[in-house]
């Protein structure tokens, strides 16, 4: 598996200021942050009594406060980050 580049990561960090999102951390209120190597990927669901892997799921970028590990995601689709399947591939 290829982990996140850093012009990855720091496209992600370039999406997020252009869009606003630049307040200090919600818990210690420090503001340094790391965009982490891999995405979370959510399963999603129409049906709250059913987990399916494999299926739907939701892309989200994680960011971590490099002080109190206070973790935040941001949807990848939001932010116009998303890429298909064979565009991953081609690099
Ligand atoms: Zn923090």
């Amino acid at each position: 598996m290829e982990w996140l580049s850093d012009e990855e990561r720091s496209l992600i960090a370039d999406k997020l200021k252009e869009r606003g999102a630049i307040i200090p951390c919600s818990r210690c209120h420090r503001s340094n942050f790391t965009v982490l190597d891999a995405y979370f990927v959510m399963p999603i669901s129409n049906d709250m009594s059913v987990t399916q892997l494999g299926g739907r799921s939701l892309p989200l970028a994680v960011i971590v406060c490099d002080h109190c590990g206070y973790t935040v995601c941001h949807a990848l689709g939001s932010l116009g980050l998303l890429k298909k399947p064979e565009e991953k591939h081609d690099k």
